[in-house]
């Protein structure tokens, strides 16, 4: 794949997406899972990216795709054992995404205790809107997220009830692997997750109407 430049952010190039997986408690109660107690980290593939006005592919190994609204946080910094207290400097900007998921797919591998990457990596799995650059954020942890389908609201919640806030996350993921400017970390999403079908219209929006993400599903 050629290298993708982060919209929003010029100087910045897609590097590697982290995703984290229930961090808010709502959520993870309506997936019937426990709170986890530190948070649960997987990965999507480059080529699950697609930018505003694009389309999800519904994959035909699937019959029950989500949708799942979330805080996007750009690095612009890279850092190894990043502290909590210095973690944000090391953001450029935000974004509103959606974790598009394979909830069949997911809930086997759970069952069976394999991997999520299939049903989180598909191609087209991971819509991105533009970035805001971080100076224009007064606080990433009072952001409001919607998203709708078909002009219907499905989730609607506030990035402050997160479990494990962004500094946490930043600062645990760099403990693991080595962050570079360009990676991305999808921070996980609110409750009102539920299906997308073939013709639907979402929008995601972060805030008031800071940024906003309309793809079609096809
Ligand atoms: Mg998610």
């Amino acid at each position: 794949m050629t290298d993708t430049t982060l919209p929003g952010l010029p100087n910045l190039q897609l590097g590697t997406i982290f995703c984290i997986g229930k961090n808010y408690v709502e959520h993870a109660e309506e997936l019937n899972s426990k709170v986890p107690d530190e948070p649960i980290v997987f990965l999507k593939p480059a080529t699950s990216i697609i930018f505003d006005r694009e389309a999800i592919q519904l994959p035909p190994k699937s019959n029950n795709v989500h949708h799942e609204v979330e805080l996007v946080v750009a690095i612009g910094r890279g850092g190894k054992n990043i502290s909590e207290e210095k973690a944000l400097s090391h953001v450029a900007g935000y974004a509103v995404g959606i974790d598009v998921t394979a909830r069949d797919i997911q809930q086997h591998a759970k069952a069976n205790s394999y991997p999520w990457t299939i049903s989180k990596g598909f191609d087209t799995f991971a819509p991105l809107s533009s970035f805001i650059s971080v100076d224009q954020i007064t606080d990433p942890q009072n952001l409001d997220l919607t998203l709708t389908v078909n002009g219907t609201q499905r989730q609607h919640d506030n990035t402050k009830l997160m479990i494990f806030p962004i500094a946490k996350l930043i600062s645990y993921l760099s403990e693991i692997f080595t962050l570079r400017p360009g990676d991305l970390i999808f921070t996980g999403t609110p409750k009102g997750v539920s299906p997308i079908q073939k013709g639907d219209s979402i929008k995601a929006t972060l805030g008031d109407s800071l940024q906003t993400l309309s793809v079609t599903v096809e």
